[in-house]
Parts: C-alpha cells; structure tokens; sequence
C-alpha cells in the first residue's frame, strides 16, 4: 500500500461559519452534493445558506443571472462556494460568474496547480507545484469594447495602478502564507509598456518589502514556454487578467486538466471558490462526474477561514483516494474501472483521518492588503500637450495629412504625424503597411497653454467641419513623463 497509516488531528474552531452554496447548473448540483457530505464527514463546522445563479435564473429574466436574494447572502456570508454556471447562448446577458466576480470586486484569482497522485500526464514526476495569481477585474476584461468603423473593433486594455499594487502584495502576501520563496511577475511590458509595464513596474517597487521573496520579472511569452519546458522551476507566478487567463489553463493542463482544477477569487469583503472546469452539460444527472476540482476548490475555502485542520484533513483525505486509484470518477481511473460520483465521494469520506505520501503544505493564514495602504500616484505637474484623434477615412495618408493641415491653419495645434493600426504612414516611412480606414492623427500644441480643453473644442470643431472622427485621446504628461507611447516609426 501506497499510503502511510498516520492519522490527521482532529482540531477544528469552534465557531460554526456560514458558506453560501451556489450549486449551479449541469453537474453543479452532484459535485456539490458530493462536497457537502465529505465536509460534514469531515466534521468541519459549516452551515449551508443555498442560493441559486446560472441559466434558470436567466430563463426567468434575470439578465445578471444572479437574483438579489442571492446577492444579498453572499453580502452577509462573504463566503461562497460556487458549481459551474452556463454561460446563455442567444439569450440573457452578460456572464453570471463574472457578474460575481465585478459586484463583489474580487480581484485575485488564485489558481494553485499541483501534480495529484494517481493523475498520470506526461509531465508526471516532474514535481509540479505552483500558484498562478491572476489579476481578476481589469485589463481588457474590463469589457469596454467599441467598434470604431464597421471594420476595426477596439478593446479598451484598462489597468490601473492601484489595482496593480493590491494584485501584487496579494501575491507576495500568498507566497509567504505558503512557505514559498520565489515570485515571478509575469508580463508583456516589453511592448506594451504603460499598461503591462505598470504591472512591472509595481511589482519593482514593492518587491523590497518582501525580503524572504525572491522577485523575479520574465516576460509573459518566455514564462508560457518555461511552464512548458520546465514546470518545476515555479513556485508563485502573478500576472494580468488576460495573460493569467492563459498561463493558468495552460498550467491546469500540466496536472491532468480542468477536470481537477480548484480556484478561489478572493477580494476584501468576499471569496468565492469554484472549480474551473464548466457545467459538462453531456454528462449531467449521471452520476459520472467528477467532483475533485469542488473539493481541492472548498479546501483552499477552508484555509481561507483558517480551517486549517480540515482542509488538511479533507486534501489528504482526496489525495489517500487517488494515490491507491480504487473507485475514482471515468474521467481519471484507468481504463474500465471508473466509478459513479457516489462511490468516489464515499471512497473519500472511508478514507478521512488516513495521510498521503504527498504532504500538505504547512499553511499560514494569508494576510490581505489594506486597501489604504495602496499608494495612488499623483503628480504635482499635470499637462495636457496633444491630441490624437482617430479618423475614419478610405483616403491616403499624404492626402488625409493635406486636408487636415488645410483646417488646423492658425490653431494652437500642429499636425505632428498620422499612423494606421500603429505604424506611422506621414510623414511616410519605409515600407508599406497595409492601411485600413481607421487613421490615429497626432496633433500637438505649439506652445504651452492654460486652457488646453478650450484649444481642444476649437480643433475640434474645425475638423469635424470635413472629416469623420470617431475618438480622441488627450497626450498628457505627469511630473514631466509621457503618459503616451510613439507610434512605431515615430521620433
Ligand atoms: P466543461 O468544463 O463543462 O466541459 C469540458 C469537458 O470536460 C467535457 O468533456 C466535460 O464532460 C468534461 N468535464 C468537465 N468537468 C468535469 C468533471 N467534473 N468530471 C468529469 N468530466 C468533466 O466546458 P464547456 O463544455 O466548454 O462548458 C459547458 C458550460 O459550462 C458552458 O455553458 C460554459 O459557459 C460553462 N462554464 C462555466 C464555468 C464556470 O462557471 N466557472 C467555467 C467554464 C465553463
């Protein structure tokens, strides 16, 4: 036997914790169930407030998918466990999982990826044991999208620099609750430099307050191949919503895939923990699912409360199961011998007080920022010096630029260049990008003013006379910096 007979304690608080339970939809309920009954195996002392999201909510009309009912536990309890939630196709509105995630601002994604025993990949043996920290509000999941001709659609990619600061102590904070000792910030500041690079940039400046952290910056592509090439190197790796997206998925399928991948998103006045994996509408009511992802997921819950002798308990209770591979769901036992979602949820529950040969990490409780404690930049010299107006045109540069300069004559702008999908096209370059009819075109105020907005109106007004903008965007600068970047080609 595969498995040491030492026996967990048995110490759990004394105090009962109220969790809202989201079942949600397709196999949502049966994972949930399973879950339920190996916690109160387990003897973990929580009570159950049941809430409803998901697509039955949407049939009735609810566009969030959330009703308020639901809303208003979640407010009460500051706690939940979440089965997966379909996301309608043709009807309803936005996604009720990132409805959750906006309303109660929970803006870390913790993503914890670690090699299961009796889970056999080709990466199996490596030692996989990481945690992706992913941004989980902004970025261009902020969902600011605007079509800026009938062909160009734009995403606007929003990040801020207090929501970097908090993402990343969230991330040195996790390290160290875990008895980790490396931190990579992952990025893609090299080309985009205002939004990724103030993820980097953060991350530099606090990165000395954590001295038994050892920060590292690798550039996001680099960091999608190293997971790759070399899993084992990571320990802690935070990053934007979109690129930790990515990266985590890719991480989860290192392990053995969505199937046993857990989450928590966690924000100050609420977390919530789900598993990764979606609804698997397919095998729905069959009693073929497989509820290891809700229940590694409902582990980092009760951590999070501080539970640290259940979830102990219950992890090596899961891992004891997959370690010896008798009874385990069909999506993970070997050929022939899977098992219905009642008997691996009893198979857990006859193994709870055994111990693995994977051990537990020696959790602590994880210290969360304090939002005043976030630093917000303000600078004490703020200047508008330019304008960039986005122009909708089937004309070619030289002649965009001619009729342009032609109604500027006399106003406190110059025309400094005009660039199509981020090449400068005037004063023509080198090489010929292929142009679509969205023109961004620089204009840039010939002398200090003290009413740039008025300037702004005036340029305004007389471009419209004959030409089809669509956006603008002031060129500012702070303290002497420029909060714009060049256009490739651009002095
Ligand atoms: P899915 O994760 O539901 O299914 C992908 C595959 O994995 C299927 O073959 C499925 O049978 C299998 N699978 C998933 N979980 C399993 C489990 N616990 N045990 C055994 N097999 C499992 O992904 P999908 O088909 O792309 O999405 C279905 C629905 O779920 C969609 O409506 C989607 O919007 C929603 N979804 C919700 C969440 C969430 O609530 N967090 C996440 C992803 C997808």
């Amino acid at each position: 036997m595969d498995v040491l007979s030492k026996s967990v304690g048995t110490v759990f608080p004394a105090t009962q914790t109220t969790i809202t339970a989201i079942a949600g939809d397709g196999i949502g309920p049966e994972v949930m169930r399973a879950v339920q009954r190996i916690l109160a195996a387990a003897g973990a002392m929580i009570t159950w407030e049941e809430a409803e999201a998901g697509a039955e909510v949407f049939r009735r009309g609810i566009a969030s998918g959330v009703p308020q009912d639901t809303l208003d536990s979640i407010a009460r309890t500051g706690l939940v466990l979440k089965g997966p939630l379909e996301t309608p196709v043709g009807f309803g509105g936005k996604s009720a999982n990132v409805t959750l995630r906006k309303f109660f601002e929970l803006y870390a994604n913790i993503r914890p990826v670690r090699e299961l025993p009796g889970i056999t990949t080709p990466f199996s043996g490596r030692g996989i044991d990481l945690v992706i920290v992913r941004e989980n509000v902004e970025d261009l999941y902020t969902g600011i999208e605007h079509m800026q001709t009938a062909g160009a659609a734009q995403c606007l990619k929003l990040i801020t620099e207090p929501g970097s600061e908090r993402i990343i102590r969230l991330a040195f904070a996790l390290t160290q609750a875990e008895a980790r000792s490396r931190l990579v910030c992952a990025t893609k500041a090299n080309i985009m430099k205002m939004t990724e690079g103030m993820m980097k940039r953060v991350f530099e400046r606090v990165s000395p307050e954590y001295a038994s952290v050892t920060p590292t910056h690798m550039i996001i592509d680099n960091c999608a191949h190293q997971l790759v090439i070399a899993p084992e190197q990571f320990d802690v790796i935070v990053a934007t919503n979109m690129n930790g997206d990515i990266i985590s998925d890719l991480a989860a399928g290192l392990v053995g895939g969505l199937g046993v991948a857990q989450s928590a998103n966690i924000g100050d006045s609420a977390a919530m923990f789900e598993a990764v994996h979606g609804s698997a509408p397919q095998i729905a009511g069959k009693d073929l699912a497989n509820p290891t992802a809700l229940l590694l997921s409902t582990v980092m819950m009760l951590r999070h409360i501080r539970d640290f002798t259940a979830a102990e308990k219950v992890e090596q209770a899961l891992l004891v199961t997959l370690e010896e591979g008798r009874n385990l769901t069909g999506d993970v036992a070997p050929k022939g011998t899977g098992v219905g979602t009642t008997a691996f949820t009893e198979q857990v529950i006859a193994n709870l007080g055994r111990v693995s040969r994977y051990p537990s990490r020696q959790y602590q409780p994880l210290q969360m920022p304090v939002w005043p404690d976030v630093v917000w930049h303000r600078p004490t010299l703020h200047e508008t010096v330019g304008l960039d107006v986005f122009v909708e045109t089937d004309a070619a540069p030289e002649a965009l630029a001619a009729s342009l300069q032609a109604v500027i004559g006399g106003s406190a702008f110059t025309l400094k260049m005009i660039e199509n999908r981020g090449a400068q096209v005037w004063p023509a370059r080198t090489g010929k990008p292929f142009l679509v009819d969205l023109f961004r075109c620089r204009f840039m105020l010939s002398a200090p003013t003290g009413n740039a907005d008025a300037e702004i109106a005036q340029l305004i007004g007389r471009i419209s006379a004959g030409h089809h903008w669509m956006h603008l965007e002031k060129l500012q600068r702070f303290d002497g910096v420029d909060g714009y970047t060049l256009a490739q080609g651009e002095n």
